[in-house]
């Protein structure tokens, strides 16, 4: 069980008021805070530790490359990946998914040929193949969620036709907060001969995660969702693909000779990280990682499946409320509107002035907000350190914009 008072006391953020009131912050899909280890670890890098890392032959550069490079290893333990020389480094999810656009799929895909993606995905999961379509012809095949939300991996198989080259889809929905069974999904295309491509941004967070065990062949995570730095995170690719892979940026790092008629390039993972990194940003993202590990990811699943089980009862206890997403196998998101009575930017204005940080929009996922019907929803989104307490505020919160608006 999670020691709920000690984690809430390590992040600072926590104890601070906004307009007057206790802050509640559910805007954790968005961004998640930080604890005190990961401020530190940035702190004593930039005070003590700092340097460019790999290039310099001086102590503090090599303090440096041994610090950003161990990160790579915690990052391949915290997703049960056994060779981390299949991690890549970079500086989030929206990175590492158009590296895999441009480096792996751009050359190998040609007119008519088809990616499959499910409706629900981000536009960081979408776009870079949006590029795929313009530029090259390339087809987009939709799988839909159901009345509940929920995405029934034997439908995104049978999407799967000759000339299927990749399904590209989430491990849980940032905007309903759906767990997709996509060990389930890699099984059926693997036998099929169809790559998978993995989001794994917010599944990350909310439970343990095993990339060998899914056995997908990437796997792309953002480390400002994880307590870690904004500018930090990784791509699992599976060495097959490495090896199939072009690098998607040129500079240096990522070069073994350059002359002016040839260039070599490094080995993988080296190969796909060309320039400076983000050298501090990956140091605190290891420590964020290590964080959570100690705290332990089934703990924190444990106590997260509990406050969605509350939360959902709560919200759907609100016959005003309209929750999107009711499948029970989902994390704490929920998405939800007033119909009729107020629009989600002014709900969550008034949970504002309650001190309850919440996101409303279209969450980065318009093909899903046009299934769903909606232009936007109110988005609130929990973390580790968020408490059935809390859970009551944004019912306290949502009465009040009820009451005003409804
Ligand atoms: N995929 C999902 C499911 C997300 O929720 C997000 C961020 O909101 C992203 C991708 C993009 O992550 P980043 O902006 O950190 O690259």
């Amino acid at each position: 069980m999670l020691d709920i008072k000690k984690i809430r006391a390590d992040f600072p953020i926590l104890s601070r008021e906004v307009n007057g009131k206790p802050l509640v912050y559910l805007d954790n899909g968005a961004s998640a805070q930080k604890p005190q280890v990961v401020i530190d670890a940035i702190t004593t890098a930039y005070s003590h530790e700092y340097a460019n890392v790999h290039r310099g032959l001086h102590y503090l550069s090599n303090l440096a490359t041994e610090k950003y490079e161990a990160v790579r290893g915690t990052i391949a333990r915290f997703l049960g990946v056994a060779d981390e020389n299949q991690i890549v480094l970079n500086s989030g999810t929206t990175e590492g998914i158009n590296m895999v656009a441009y480096g792996w799929a751009m050359p190998r895909m040609e007119a008519g040929d088809e990616i499959i993606l499910s409706v629900m995905e981000h536009h960081a999961n979408i776009v870079p193949w949006h590029f795929l379509r313009e530029r090259q012809g390339v087809v987009l095949k939709w799988v839909d969620v159901d009345a509940t939300g929920a995405l029934d991996p034997q439908k995104v198989l049978d999407a799967i036709g000759p000339k299927t080259k990749l399904i590209a889809v989430t491990h849980l929905s940032n905007v309903l907060g759906t767990k997709v069974d996509v060990k389930a999904i890699c099984e059926g295309a693997r036998a099929k001969g169809v790559p998978v491509l993995v989001d794994g941004s917010q599944a990350a967070v909310h439970m343990p995660v095993n990339v060998d065990e899914i056995g997908c062949d990437f796997y792309a995570i953002t480390g400002h969702k994880l307590y870690g730095p904004s500018g930090s995170g990784a791509i699992f690719v599976k060495s097959e693909r490495l090896a199939e892979m072009r690098p998607f940026m040129g500079g240096g790092d990522m070069i073994r000779e350059v002359s002016k008629d040839a260039v070599t390039y490094n080995d993988p993972p080296m190969k796909f990280e060309a320039g400076t990194p983000g050298i501090v940003q990956t140091i605190g993202l290891g420590v964020a990682l290590e964080y959570m590990m100690d705290v332990g990811m089934h703990d924190i699943a444990a106590h997260e499946d509990a406050l969605s089980s509350y939360a959902q009862q709560r919200l759907t206890g609100l016959n005003w409320l309209n929750v999107q997403g009711t499948t029970p196998d989902k994390a704490a998101i929920f998405s939800f509107t007033m119909d009729g009575a107020a629009h989600a930017h002014d709900i969550s204005t008034i949970l504002d002035k309650k001190g309850v940080a919440v996101r409303a929009g279209h969450h980065c996922a318009g093909p899903l907000m046009d299934h769903l019907g909606v232009t936007a929803t109110c988005r609130a989104s929990f973390a580790m350190y968020n408490t059935t307490d809390e859970v009551d505020a944004l019912i306290d919160a949502l009465e009040l914009a009820h009451d005003l608006f409804g």
